[in-house]
């Protein structure tokens, strides 16, 4: 036991306390264990409290004092597992390279590592612009209560830098597709569906054609996916539903087929004309594409990663969102993925890779001083 990594035994420590997004200590005591962390260093403290029954946001603040635009850090300390995952499915453990544990890989591992290269920077005092880092509560749920203060610390940033896990060996993100989400509510007319079914009017056979048209949007040759996951409806198994709803998920790959998609979805028509059809929703996440901005930025990424020792590579456009969208929308170059090596995110199989942990830091270290 004596040869245990230092640095997985300070990560077990995070892992250890269990921060899904709505059990509110949970992540407010991960606030804590940062906030602990750098006390005594040069690194300014600003805790916001959280909104909506969810966490607290923590902002770091280091780095040159000299007006100009900074080098953000985001991680989010929420997870998906409940607590108890560790108990009983994920215990927190070290086989060979692996280090296993609730959100090890996304993404405690990241900002962890880039807490670690932040307070270097802080120490050594060999930042170029101020050094800003947030760590957010509710990322899981699509950051309902933080992206104004994403967007806020975005917009007064040089670069944004943001630890979601690495992707097949090691690759980071330079662009991911834009999230939309909907609500369709059908209500049509109840009936006996022995005695009186042709004065029914079936919310749930609406439902059908409704999904099917929906479905259908899907365009891989574009990067356009829509998938309906969740759904519910009727009261019996002898009634003619009155009442149906779906969910729908959406995936774009430009800002202009986010317009486009919203529109199609937003404006579905009943099939029945005897059948209500009410759609909410809309795009969430704006797609993050690969600008000359982010190219620029990961080509230096790639610069320090070979002096470090590693050959950096980014992988294609990326299905799932993140904060990193928030940022790279607006127009600040973004790069995403920076996070710890490994596999299995939102599973009990997910572990991060221990050799992962010292070049990645480096590779932060060395944007925050360089960037
Ligand atoms: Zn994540």
């Amino acid at each position: 036991m004596s040869s245990i990594d230092p640095s997985v035994s300070a990560l077990s420590v995070w892992l250890a306390l269990e921060s899904p997004t709505h059990h509110t200590p949970g992540v407010n005591g991960m606030m804590d264990l940062v906030a602990h962390e750098v006390e005594g260093l040069p690194i300014a403290v600003e805790r916001i409290p959280g909104r909506n029954g969810l966490g607290d946001s923590l902002i770091l603040r280091s780095g040159l004092d000299n007006g100009e635009a900074s080098v953000a850090v985001m991680s989010h300390l929420d997870t998906v597992h409940p607590v108890g995952t560790s108990a009983r499915d994920l215990p927190v453990r070290v086989e060979g390279d692996r280090l296993y544990g609730p959100g090890v890989y996304d993404m405690k591992g990241g900002a962890w590592l880039a807490l670690q290269a932040f307070k270097e920077v802080a120490l050594s005092g060999t930042a170029k612009r101020p050094m800003v880092f947030l760590f957010t509560p509710d990322e899981e749920i699509g950051s309902p209560t933080t992206r104004g203060l994403i967007e806020q610390i975005g917009r007064a940033s040089a670069a944004v830098l943001v630890t979601e896990p690495a992707r097949e060996g090691g690759k980071i993100v330079t662009a991911r597709k834009g999230v939309g989400r909907f609500e369709v509510k059908l209500e049509g007319r109840p009936a006996h569906s022995g005695s009186r079914h042709a004065d029914g009017r079936s919310a749930i056979r609406e439902a059908a054609h409704q999904i099917l048209a929906i479905e259908g949007m899907t365009d891989y040759a574009r990067g356009i996916t829509t998938s309906v996951a969740l759904m519910g409806g009727g009261t019996a198994a002898n009634v003619i539903p009155q009442h149906a709803w779906f969910s729908v998920d959406l995936r774009v790959a430009s800002l202009a087929d986010g317009i486009e998609m919203e529109s199609r979805v937003l404006n579905l028509k009943a099939h029945d004309p005897d059948v209500a059809i009410k759609i909410s929703g809309g795009m969430n996440r704006p797609p993050y594409e690969k600008s000359t901005a982010v190219a620029g930025l990961f080509e230096t990424a790639r610069t320090i990663a070979a002096g470090i020792g590693f050959s950096l590579e980014d992988c294609p456009m990326t299905g799932g969102g993140s904060d990193g969208n928030f940022t790279a929308a607006l127009g600040v170059p973004t790069l995403d993925g920076l996070g710890i090596d490994g596999e299995g995110a939102h599973t009990l199989s997910e572990y991060a890779l221990i050799s992962s942990i010292a070049p990645r830091r480096a590779l932060i270290k060395g944007l925050l001083e360089t960037v």
